[in-house]
């Protein structure tokens, strides 16, 4: 299966908790102003790679704590995404979802897409929302507007209602000691 990817990085620590692979998923409908990713706009562009030439950059980008689709749109290429995110997830790599859709928008799409409704039940954190210029702020821990939540997925698929995410202080400890 293939994907359209706008870039990779390998190592980084601002897109979620921890040490992340991230993959940048090309294509992004939402359009806001202000986007610091305009280039991942455009579906037709970047570069299509195959989800097994993924999973093996996973193999080999070192001490990795979990795998971040980021955008663009990653809900805009759910099928692919989702047969990646069960292997990254049976190799015991969490996994952290961005989306310029809201948590309730994407349960809404996940009714007609069952692929979306998967990613949804095997993501780890999801950081939804579009990015909103007046609600800009440097403060938030992986996110770039006040409006952007970082929600528990897995606890709020289990419990039918949005649980967010607050303990990224436990995170911030970890990595200042080993530091
Ligand atoms: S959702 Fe993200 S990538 Fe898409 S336009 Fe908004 S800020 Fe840019």
């Amino acid at each position: 299966m293939k994907l359209q990817v706008a870039g990779i990085d390998r190592e980084s620590i601002v897109d979620g908790p921890g040490i992340r692979l991230v993959v940048y998923l090309q294509g992004c409908p939402h359009r806001c102003p202000g986007c610091h990713n305009q280039n991942t706009w455009d579906p037709e562009g970047g570069t299509e790679m195959e989800v097994s030439e993924i999973l093996g950059l996973t193999e080999t980008a070192g001490l990795i704590d979990g795998v971040t689709f980021s955008g663009g749109e990653p809900f805009c290429q759910p099928a692919p995404l989702l047969a990646l995110a069960g292997s990254l997830k049976s190799r015991g790599l969490n996994l952290v979802l961005y989306s310029g859709y809201t948590f309730e928008q994407l349960l809404e799409i996940a009714k007609r897409e069952p692929a979306v409704a998967g990613l949804l039940k095997t993501g780890w954190l999801l950081i939804d929302g579009p990015y909103i210029q007046q609600q800009r702020s440097l403060n938030l821990p992986y996110r770039g507007s006040r409006n952007q939540r970082l929600i528990d997925l897995s606890l709020s698929m289990k419990a039918g209602r949005t649980v967010l995410w607050n303990n990224h202080f436990l995170f911030d400890e970890k990595w200042s000691k080993i530091g």
